[in-house]
């Protein structure tokens, strides 16, 4: 090797990192809108591709066999598992940050091992390697449970018990004490077993109490924590890269958790501690009031007579795959003249995005869609509403009933329209499991039935082949 051969390479690994890192803050900034999204997505995957390449070509690398077998290894679990349908993609999300986790205590655990015996663990690497042991040991058994819940493997019910805050609280002080004491004295090794193992059990515990419906908002707090975890490894290896990333990553988790809470006027306390979605006494079986209900005719003639039509899609929508009926309904009435818009509520569905992501699959037109907020000043003027499988995200409760689980949390006001349209299987509850008095309103026509199968019949009565009309 000639002498000049390893600054040059050392220049590659920088300057590929430097590259990987521009790539990451652009893909947050393209992810951040429909139309700039793909691109978003192909920089994300440009600077992963750059990072690994610049540390292949990493001067210090001893062998590259255990490397290729890690890929091989990797890859062949990561194909099938960007495969899963969207509906489980919070779960294949979970356990992304699960692996990310478990990367960072492995590396902890193993630089700790290396360090010990050559003297070489100063205070500064022991914080970090604690730090990262801590965050990842967590990060790895929480995420695993979260992607239980959300697969139901685990019940998804909060599990609660007296002095549970307590307990865990407990935990975790008496793990931040043991790191504090191996930084003190880092040939305490057991200091770092207890450290290890309190931080996995503090993982399932932290999760356990939180209902399985919450688990989107941990999944992006659980985002966060990796992040962090990465940031701690970056310190650990001195790796530029690993630290910008995790910073990244952690702070992108961390906003999304406050976006998230925010749409649903939840404190992160609540949804960490409030053991939200335990079955709640009578609210759900209080007395049936009286709804109107009518045909998928009865709804085609209503759309057809309205010059304004706003649609509210909701969980209900991504279940029963309904996102191309809505389209072809977007399309019926558009070529009527109709003015057809979307009113995308922030945390409709399941996840972060979930009906964008739907309606862009179903190429509905992003300028279609409207944020919460500016619809809300058109609906009072709009003829008809149509809520698509939407529940808690219409819910007028949340406006004056002070007594209700989501009072406070900003709604679409679906019943400030005109006429509504709520498609839906049954007088069921949604997420919060409660009753939505929209459904018994005066200007409200229930049309029950599968989404999917409801708005294939009015898309037939719009174009005249469901017969008569
Ligand atoms: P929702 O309140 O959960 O209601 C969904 C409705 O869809 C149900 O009432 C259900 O009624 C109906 N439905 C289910 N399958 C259907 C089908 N095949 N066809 C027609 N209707 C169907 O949903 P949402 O209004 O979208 O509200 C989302 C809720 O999730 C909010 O409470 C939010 O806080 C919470 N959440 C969201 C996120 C997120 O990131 N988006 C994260 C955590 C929590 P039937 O059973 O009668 O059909």
């Amino acid at each position: 090797m000639r002498p000049d051969a390893v600054p040059l390479a050392e220049h590659l690994t920088q300057a590929s990192y430097l590259a990987a890192a521009a790539l990451f803050i652009l893909s947050l900034r393209w992810l951040s809108h429909p139309s700039t999204a793909r691109r978003g997505v192909a920089a994300g995957v440009g600077g992963m591709a750059a990072a690994i390449l610049g540390t292949l070509l990493y001067p210090q690398i001893v062998g590259y066999g255990y490397i290729a077998v890690a890929m091989i290894v990797g890859t062949a679990i990561g194909i099938p598992l960007s495969k899963v349908p969207l509906t489980a993609v919070p779960q294949r999300t979970a356990l992304s940050h699960a692996f990310g986790g478990l990367a960072a205590a492995l590396v902890g655990s193993a630089k700790y091992a290396l360090w010990l015996p050559e003297g070489e663990l100063t205070t500064f690497r022991t914080s970090a390697i604690a730090i990262e042991v801590i965050l990842g040991g967590l990060t790895f058994t929480g995420s695993l449970m979260a992607a239980g819940k959300l697969q139901e493997i685990v019940p998804t019910r909060p599990i609660t018990y007296k002095g549970q805050n307590l307990i865990n609280l407990s935990l975790l002080a008496i793990a931040v004490g043991s790191a504090i004491c191996l930084v003190a004295r880092p040939e305490q090794w057991w200091l770092f077993i207890v450290i290890l193992v309190l931080s996995l059990v503090f993982g399932v515990l932290l999760i356990i109490p939180i209902g399985g419906a919450d688990m989107p908002t941990v999944i992006s707090l659980l985002n966060s924590y990796a992040g962090l975890a990465a940031v701690a490894m970056g310190f650990v290896l001195e790796n530029k890269v690993l630290i910008t990333a995790g910073a990244l990553d952690g702070s992108s988790g961390f906003i999304l958790s406050v976006i998230m809470c925010r749409a649903m006027n939840r404190s992160f306390t609540n949804v960490l501690f409030g053991a939200f979605g335990q079955v709640q006494a009578g609210s759900a079986a209080g007395e049936a009031k009286a709804v109107k209900s009518g045909t998928a005719q009865d709804a085609a003639d209503l759309l057809e007579n309205a010059s304004s039509v706003v649609v509210v899609p909701g969980y209900g929508m991504a279940v029963a795959q309904a996102q191309h009926r809505v389209r072809e309904i977007y399309d019926q009435l558009s070529k009527r003249g109709i003015d057809v818009k979307f009113a995308i509520h922030p945390v409709a569905g399941r996840m972060p995005g979930h009906m964008n992501v739907l309606l862009a699959e179903a190429e509905v037109p992003y300028d279609a869609l409207v944020e919460m907020d500016d619809i809300n000043r058109d609906l009072p003027q709009t003829d008809v509403v149509v809520v698509v499988g939407a529940n808690d995200v219409v819910n007028p409760a949340a406006r004056h009933d002070k007594q209700s689980p989501i009072y406070g949390m900003p709604i679409i006001d679906a019943d400030r329209a005109k006429a509504c349209i709520a498609i839906k299987r049954s007088m069921n509850p949604g997420f919060a499991g409660i009753d939505n008095e929209l459904y018994s309103a005066d200007n409200t026509l229930m049309v029950f039935g599968d989404a999917k199968g409801v708005l294939g019949d009015i898309v037939k009565s719009l174009t005249g082949e469901a017969g008569g009309h």
